[in-house]
This record gives structure tokens, sequence and C-alpha cells, in this order.
């Protein structure tokens, strides 16, 4: 087995905290430690926040790992991973920094190497900008890994908004002896969705106004859609729109979500915006669970082939990742129209 340093320059492709994430993640399944430095060097805040912190404590806790540089602000981490320990845990983020990419750093070395079930317990964000938010885990990723044989059920225990978060959501992941490869390359055309209009500490009328939208948009794209209106708790005001197509090969959900001085049409079109994208495109796999896929693939001894709606640089960043831990050929290509085709050739 190869033990060597991995050297990461994080200002490289996307150079935020997905290379982090998935350092930390490919660090514990392959005990190999890195070297990370220029961390988020492409973000305005660059350095390690508290949400990338956590992160980086969350991966330690499970495999009891050594590092260095593990400070709010650090551009440097070093990281030597130790065998990873199923078992309960509970990690509080204090901001509404994401739950979901707290779960996504350390689920793949807790179900692959753990050995038994994990119950693993999140507070801060469960639907923020910029992160999967706890219905795209529970609806899309959830299913993805399901289909690669990975499971993890998902509860939400309370949402929570930025910007004080307190939301909680609890995973249990099972262990899974081995990881199916996957074949996507076709999706039917999209006539119907179903949709989530919530809202969080304000008038009825706003979750009403989004479900209007987000039907009325559909509608003239010719897609027939059911919009459920739900009304949440939470630490403070928040807003979500989301749309559902269960005609995919697997459940696909796209979210806007509210903010102070943002009108409620607003939120649901960008939901519907991303989803008519997607839907154009003909393609199966939606841009973020394109990125998030890599990594389980590659872990994988299946061969894997997608069709994805665009190419993102998450997408091509994560690969770069992937290739510096794990001896694999992942070939993308990429179409005029940034749609394209992830393809791993089985692992002889
Ligand atoms: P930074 O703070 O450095 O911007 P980050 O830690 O917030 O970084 P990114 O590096 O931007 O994270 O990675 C964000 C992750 O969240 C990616 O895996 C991306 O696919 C996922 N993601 C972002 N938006 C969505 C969305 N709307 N639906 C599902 N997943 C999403």
């Amino acid at each position: 087995m190869n033990s060597s340093l991995v050297e990461i320059d994080g200002s490289e492709g996307e150079g935020g905290g997905q290379i982090l994430r998935s350092a930390l993640a490919l660090s514990m399944l392959t005990q190999r430690p890195f070297k990370l430095y220029n961390i988020r060097a492409k973000r305005a805040k660059p350095g390690l926040q508290p949400q990338h912190l956590m992160c980086v404590r969350a991966a330690a806790t499970i495999c009891g790992a050594y590092y260095k540089g593990g400070t709010v602000g650090s551009s440097v981490l070093y990281f030597e991973p130790g065998p990873v320990q199923a078992g309960d845990y509970r990690f509080a983020i204090g901001t509404a920094g994401s739950t979901a990419l707290v779960l996504q750093t350390i689920y793949l070395p807790l179900a692959l190497k753990g050995g038994t079930v994990s119950e693993i317990l999140i507070t801060g964000g469960t639907h923020t900008a910029h992160a999967p938010c706890y219905h795209f885990l529970a609806i899309t990723w959830a299913s993805y890994m399901a289909r690669l044989g990975l499971h993890v059920d998902l509860t939400l225990i309370r949402p929570g908004f930025y910007p004080r978060g307190g939301g909680e959501i609890r995973a249990v992941i099972h262990p899974c002896q081995r990881l199916r490869g996957l074949s996507l390359l076709t999706s039917p055309l999209l006539t119907t969705a179903s949709g989530i209009s919530a809202s969080a500490g304000l008038p009825e009328s706003v979750a009403q106004r989004q479900a209007r939208r987000l039907s009325s948009r559909l509608k003239a794209a010719g897609v027939e859609s059911h919009i459920s209106i739900e009304q949440w708790t939470a630490a403070n005001p928040g807003t979500m729109a989301a749309i559902i197509f269960r005609q995919t090969p697997v459940p696909t959900l796209f979210f806007g979500l509210g903010e102070r001085g943002k009108p409620a049409e607003l939120v649901a079109d960008e939901a519907v915006d991303q989803a008519l994208a997607f839907r154009r495109s003909q393609a199966p796999v939606d841009p973020y669970s394109a990125d998030q896929l890599l990594l389980p693939l590659a872990m994988s001894d299946d061969a894997s082939e997608y069709r994805v709606a665009e190419i993102t640089r998450h997408t091509t960043t994560n690969m770069e990742t992937v290739r510096k831990f794990v001896d694999r050929t992942i070939i993308l290509r990429i179409d005029d129209d940034k749609s394209g085709q992830v393809s791993l050739p089985a692992r002889i």
C-alpha cells in the first residue's frame, strides 16, 4: 500500500473548501497523510473557516488523526490519519455552516472502513447557500448512494438557516462491503415534478407565493407539478423552494433559499431556472451530484459512466484531488454546451 505524503495546492481549480473535504475523506480511505497549502485561496475570506475546521475535527475524531494547522484562518493543514472507528458521534458546527458538508466528509470512510453501524448527529445549517440542503441529501444524494450499495438513513431533527443555524440532522451510516459502479447515460423527457415550498417564522403567504411561482413557471415549460406547502420552526426565519423530478433514474432535487429582502418569486425562480436547465440538457445526472459521486465511484472496483447536465469546476477539481490519492483512470468528456460524460474504467 502506498503510504507516502500527498501534497495539495488548495488554490488549484475551484480553490474552495471541497478540496479540503475530499482530501480528508481520501486520506482516511487510503491511510495516506496529506499536506494542504493555499487553503481556499480563491475565496474572499481564504483559509480555514469554522465550518471547514469542523470537517477537520470530525475527520480527526473518527480516525484519531494527528494534525497541525487546525485553526481559524490557517492556510496550511497537515493531516495524518489513524484507523477509522465506527460509532456514535456528535458534531456541533456552532454557526450556520453546512451540516451536509460535514457528513459528506466522513460518511465514506465510516461506511467502507468502520465495520459496524455509525450514528452521527450534526448541528448547524441544514438549508444554506452553496451546499447541499437536507432535502437534497435525503432525496437525491442518499438515493445515489443506495444505488451504489451504500445505505445512509437520514432524519431532519430541526431545520437551520443562515445566520444562526441551530438545525440538526441525524445520519445512520450502514457498513458497506462492496461499492457498485453506476451506468447512467439517458433520461426520459421530464413532464412531471413535485415540489416543496417551506417557510419558518414568516407569514404563510410567503410559502404560498413561492408555490404559485414554482407551478406557474413549470406549467409554462410543459411540466405538470404538485407543490406541497410546509411551515417549519427554526432558530431564525428562512424559506426553501424545491423541485423534484422523479422520472429521472434517481430523484433529482433543485432548490432556492429565501433571504431578507429577496422576493418569494425570486426564491422559486432560482429553483426553477436550475431545474429547467437540467431538463433541457436531457442528461440523467445533475451538476452537483456529478462532483459528489466521484469519490465513492473511485473507491469502487467496477466501471462507471454517467452523463452530466453541466460539468462544473467542482467536478474537474474533485477529479484532480481523487487522482492525487488513488491510481484510478477518470475520463472526462466536455461538450460545447458544457454538458458531458464522466467514465471510470473498471479497476483490474
Ligand atoms: P467555500 O466556503 O470554500 O466556498 P465550501 O466549503 O462552501 O467552499 P465548495 O468547495 O464550494 O464548498 O463545495 C460545495 C459543495 O456543495 C459541492 O460539492 C457542491 O456540489 C455542493 N452544492 C453546492 N450547491 C448545491 C446545490 N444547490 N445542491 C446540491 N449540492 C450543492
